[in-house]
Parts: structure tokens; sequence; C-alpha cells
């Protein structure tokens, strides 16, 4: 009983920090991974293998009563799955589920388990099930790397959204969100390229690696010279079939495969290629690396010289007149590994488009899906260096805090004053001014750094001067005393320190003319539609190319359109220990997640509050057969004579409507079961 009782952590009577951590990790000693907080699942990555996710649990979720089973990641699913259907709580028959937690906290795995437990309740059509299933794997090969937190990251944010009609799925949409290009031409200490490079290089036969003209992996200055041993390239070889599978299974084309292999092969070629002075002011390739140009060149399907000029120049158009400026050592380097992420940006975002259009739903116009979105996005990031792309993806996790803060705390809170339900107020950390400080026009951080953009003069040192005397004064500012363009934002989660150097160039993230036109024409058909493609979503400004920052500001104001309007499901996932190691929790690494989450705050508004309103006339219409009385009229006496022939306690009655603490609409759904068996 006691276990039960502490499954839902809402119920624990004395609650603070201490005890919260106390039961969590209690229960974590004893493999229970998943706790409740009220609907909120709380899951500490096991590190280990448990066996909680076989067909017979799978079965016994499906359907079930919530306090019946042990808190599990497929409740989750299956609450998501009957809501969508109406046959829950009333409210938007959309559902989002968010996960969220810091790199290796198991979001991703999270993500899997979910989809798959979706699949299994909706009984997919099974090639479609199939298709759906395997967009993971395809996507976790080029978007996923290992890190120094995690072997498995997710070097990029999605939202995978499925698409029902009834009870059947009919097709799925994948959102991403920022994908870290930047580590195919490096990668920190202890941290590898994207997995599919090292697939590749490992799986494939030696005919085709012939074909793709694929050399050494320790050759390559891309890969770091970091392969791995015997039985680690074993593995990679068996991802890289798997890989290919799923390929098939989602309908990619040979031409199509052999075109994206082609077009990586063509970027680790392009990684060698080295540049130095010559006695005039011209640069060259070196004498060693002319053999690179060339596999690049071939690789990529363009002409050696066209390519060669497009490293060692720009080309600008003045007053009618073209101009050409040379290049120096550093900008021909810096005009290699631009090309390289951009291509393998260009690659990775067809995918996407790609897989969008096979799982489109194949059904008429008028036929209305509901959907099931699910949003794995990179937890907050507080590196030694902090760059642009952790702005970002904090900026993002900023945005994830105040939906859940407003979600949970105002939207509760607000509805109760408006109802006249009594209610302590409940302090929280508002993260609003937060938000503003980036998201404010015209002079928050992403305005002002698009400004300093626009000017091709700006140094990054420029746009951090402009901040700190914008921000100075600003509570969630520090300016930072340094000859390097530091700053400081203080953020919900902590104090991160963000080095500026630059930030300008990766907002612009600009495509010279001349590398376009030489993709453009290149005889690899892939490779000059990835870049005759205007970006099809909804992101794109097609008179003007966005600034990065204005693109992810625009998505992350579109997901959270979507979100505002769906029933939203959390998960938290909780790293246990920073070493990646089963069976050890260690408490300040768990109580600072807990802390920055929310979790404990959320307690106690889960245990006090009211998670389900539904209007008077909901309430009688649905619930007037405990009366036997079918034709009550649907009113605040009505609901509460119903009630009152009720044993249950504790709810509300508001202006408009009622008010229940969450777990009784579970007792009244028994009630109706009990009566329909009757
Ligand atoms: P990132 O933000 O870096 O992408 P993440 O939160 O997505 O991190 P995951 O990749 O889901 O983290 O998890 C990291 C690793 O933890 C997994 O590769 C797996 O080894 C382990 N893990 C996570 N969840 C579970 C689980 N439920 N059971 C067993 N192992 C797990
Ligand atoms: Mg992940």
């Amino acid at each position: 009983m006691e276990v039960l009782l502490h499954e839902d952590l809402a119920a624990l009577s004395d609650l603070d920090e201490q005890s919260l951590l106390e039961s969590l990790s209690q229960r974590f000693r004893q493999d229970r991974i998943y706790t409740y907080i009220g609907d909120i699942l709380v899951a500490i990555n096991p590190f280990k293998y448990l066996p909680l996710y076989e067909k017979e649990v799978s079965e016994s979720y499906k359907y079930h009563e919530k306090t019946k089973l042990p808190p599990h990641i497929f409740a989750v699913a299956d609450r998501a799955y009957q809501s969508m259907l109406g046959r829950l709580a009333t409210g938007p028959r959309n559902q989002c589920i968010v996960i969220s937690g810091e790199s290796g906290a198991g979001k991703t795995e999270s993500t899997k388990l979910l989809l798959r437990q979706i699949m299994e309740l909706c009984r997919a059509n099974s090639q479609l099930e199939q298709q759906i299933l395997q967009v993971n794997p395809l996507l976790e090969a080029f978007g996923n790397a290992q890190t120094v937190m995690n072997d498995n990251s997710s070097r990029f944010g999605k939202y995978i959204q499925l698409r029902f009609h009834n009870s059947s799925v009919k097709g799925a949409k994948i959102n991403e969100y920022l994908l870290e290009k930047s580590r195919v031409v490096h990668q920190d200490e202890g941290e590898r390229n994207f997995h599919i490079f090292y697939c590749m290089l490992a799986g494939i036969s030696p005919e085709d690696k012939d074909m793709y003209g694929l050399l050494d992996p320790t050759q390559y200055r891309y890969l770091n010279g970091r392969y791995g041993s015997e039985d680690i390239v074993r593995k990679w070889g068996e991802k890289y079939s798997e890989v290919c599978n799923a390929m098939d299974m989602v309908g990619f084309e040979e031409q199509e495969k052999v075109d994206m292999m082609t077009i990586l092969a063509g970027i680790l070629s392009l990684g060698n290629i080295m540049f130095e002075p010559t006695e005039t002011d011209a640069l060259r390739v070196t004498n060693k690396s002319m053999g690179w140009l060339k596999a690049t060149a071939g690789q990529f399907g363009v002409q050696e010289e066209e390519l060669l000029r497009s490293l060692t120049c720009t080309l600008s158009v003045m007053r009618g007149e073209a101009i050409r400026r040379l290049h120096n050592q550093q900008q021909a380097e810096d005009a290699r590994d631009s090309i390289a992420k951009v291509a393998y940006g260009r690659v990775f975002g067809w995918i996407v488009s790609k897989v969008n259009e096979l799982l489109a739903p194949n059904v008429d116009f008028d036929v209305e899906l509901s959907e099931i979105g699910i949003l794995d996005i990179f937890g907050f990031e507080n590196f030694a260096v902090n760059r642009f792309e952790q702005l970002c993806i904090n900026l993002a996790n900023e945005q994830l805090q105040y939906f859940f803060n407003h979600h949970i705390f105002l939207m509760e809170q607000n509805e109760y004053k408006e109802e006249g339900i009594e209610w302590e107020s409940i302090s929280f950390k508002d993260n609003k001014p937060i938000l503003d400080l980036f998201l404010t026009k015209p002079i928050g951080i992403l305005s002002l750094l698009d400004e300093q953009s626009a000017f091709p003069q700006a140094s990054d040192r420029d746009f951090v001067d402009k901040l700190n005397s914008k921000f100075k004064s600003s509570p969630h500012y520090e300016v930072v005393r340094s000859h390097s363009p530091l700053f400081t934002v203080v953020h919900y989660a902590g104090k991160v320190q963000y080095n500026g150097l630059g930030f300008l160039e990766k907002n612009r993230d600009t495509i010279p003319a001349s590398i376009r036109s030489l993709f453009i024409n290149s005889v690899t058909p892939l490779l000059s539609l990835l870049f005759l493609m205007q970006k099809a979503d909804d992101n794109f400004n097609s008179t003007r190319k966005q600034s990065v920052g204005a693109q992810f500001k625009h998505s992350l104001a579109v997901l959270m359109e979507k979100m505002f309007v769906a029933s939203p499901h959390f998960v938290r996932c909780i790293k246990p220990n920073g070493s990646k190691l089963p069976d050890q929790v260690d408490n300040k690494i768990v109580m600072d997640q807990l802390r920055y989450n929310g979790l404990l705050e959320t307690i106690r508004i889960r245990r006090d509050g009211f998670s389900w309103r539904p209007s008077f006339k909901e309430f009688a219409q649905r619930f007037n057969i405990l009366l036997i009385k079918p034709d009550l009229p649907l009113t605040k006496e009505s609901c509460m004579s119903i009630l009152n022939t009720t044993e249950i306690h504790g709810w509300k009655c508001g202006s408009s409507r009622m008010f229940f603490k969450y777990w009784h609409q579970e007792e009244l759904a028994r009630l109706l079961e009990r009566l329909g068996k009757a």
C-alpha cells in the first residue's frame, strides 16, 4: 500500500525537496523508474535493460485504469490516445506530449516507446505502422551523434505528429529544429560526427565503396581520425543495414539512396582539401590534396575548376559589375567548411521532407484528422563554451518551461479566480521576463542580432556591445568584462555564459551565389534538387532569406500555437548521475533537475488543484445517467444532485463549470462502468 500510494507523489503529505528526492530515489533503487506527479510522468533513466516493455506489459496497459497499474510511459500513450478518441475527459481532441530533460535523460528513448505503444493501440495498418516506426532509426542515423553527455545524442529537435481518423492512424508529419550542422566539420574532444558517416564506412560493400570513392576512414579529417575498435565497427556496420532497410521501408528510391551516399562521400573528401599561399597573392590547393579536390568534384558531380573557384574566391556584383575577390587561407577554409555544412544540412532537410511526403495522410480533403504530437527537443545546455546553437536551444527550453508553467500554474489559477473558487496563490518562478529578453521586438536579443547581422561590417564584438548597453540593468542579463565578446543570461535553469564569436555569421547563414550555382549545375540529380528546392515549410520568407534566429523564432511560435490549443501531457526525464551508470543516484545532479524542472511546485499544485473542469452542460449530459433521469436540465443544480448521489468528495462548483481533482475522473468513469455492467 505504501509503495502504491507513492506511485503518485501528488499524494505525498510531507511535501518538500528532500522527500521528493527521497521517494524518487527509493523507487529508482527498486527499478521503479516511473513515478506520477498527478498526471505528469517522471522517468528516471535506468541506464540498463529493464523488462518493462515486453509484449505482455504493452498489452496490459491498453485501455487500463490508471490506479490499477504502476506508472509507465505506456500509460501516457494510452491516456493520449484515449483522450484523442474523446473517451476520457472532454477537452481538445488534439494531444501533445511534451518530453523534457537534459541531454542523456532519456527523451528519445521515451519518444520511441510512446510511438511504439500508440501504434499498438491503434493496431495500425501494418505497412504504415512499419513506415512510421522506421522513421526514428533513419533520423537518428543522420541527426544523432556521440557527445560527452550521451552516446546517442539527438543533435536536432523534432515534433512528430501522428494523424488519425477515428481510431486509426492515417499518416505522420515531422518538424525538425536546428540541426547542429557545425558538427559535420568540427567535433570537440570525446565527441563524434553524425552516426551515418561511421555507419556508411563500416557497412558498405567493397564494390559500393569503390563506386562512391570512399577510402580508409582514418584518412578523413572531418572524422578526426576517431573510428573505433573492431567491435564498434561491427556495430556501425549492422546499423548501416538497418538504416538502408529503414530507407527502403519508408519508401526512398534506390537512386536517391545512391545520391545521398555519394554526397556524404563528397563531404568527407571536401574536408581534406587544404590550401597554401603562393608567391603571388593567389591561393592554391596543396599538392597533397589535389587528389581530394578531384575526388570531391567527382562525388559532387561538379566541374573541378568551378569547385576550386568557389573555394578560393568570392564573386560579388557591385553596380552591375562582377567583382572577384580572392580568399586568404582562412577564408578558403571557411568556404570549404560552409559548403560541407550546407550540403549536409540540405540532405537532412530533404530526408525530413521526403519522409513527410511519403507519410502524408492519404485521405479526402474533407476528412477531419485528429493528432497526437510528440515533442523531443534538446534539453537545457550549459557547456564550458556556449555558442549560438546553445543560445537557440536554451531559448527553446525557456519557451517550453513557459508553456509548462502557463499550463500548470497560470491557467488553473486564473480560472479558479474567474469562477470564484478559493485558491491560495501559488508562487512560482515565472520565466516570461527571460523570454521577453530574447523575443521582444525591436529590442530583444534576437532582434538585435538580426539588426547587427544586416550590417556587413558589424562584428560579433559590436553585437555584444549592443547587448551590454541595452540590457545592462536587466535582472536576467549580466555584462562580462573580457576581451572576448562574452555575455551571460540568467536562465530559468541557471546562469549561462555565451561566447558571441561567430554569432553574426551563424545567424546570417548565407550561401554565396557561386556555391548555389555550383550545386544547381551538379550532374547528381539530388544535389541539384537540394539547391533548387525552396524550403517548402511555412517559415520561409520568399522575398528575402530569413536569418537563422528569425526562422527559429518563427518555428517556435508555430509550435507553441499548436501546443496551446491541444491537450498537453508532460513527461519529465531525469538523469540519475553524470556518468551514464546504472543503479546510481547522484543527489545533487537529480536535485538540480527537480528544481529547474519546477517539479516540486508541480506536486503542490497538482495535489491541491483541480485539473478537470467540465461545463455544467458537458457534465450533466455525460453523467445524468447516474441519476437515471435522461431529461434532467443541463444546469448547475443537476450537476450537484448527480454528484450528491455519489460518494465522491472534494469537487467544487464554480460559476460556469465544475471543478474536479484528477482522480475524480477515474472514480466517475468507474461508476459509469458499474452502471453499464448492472
Ligand atoms: P539528448 O538530449 O542528448 O538527445 P536524450 O534525453 O534523448 O538525450 P536518450 O538518447 O533517450 O537521451 O537516452 C540516453 C541513453 O540512456 C540511451 O541511449 C539508453 O542507453 C539509455 N536509456 C534511456 N532511457 C532508457 C530506458 N527506458 N531503459 C534503458 N535505457 C535507457
Ligand atoms: Mg535525444
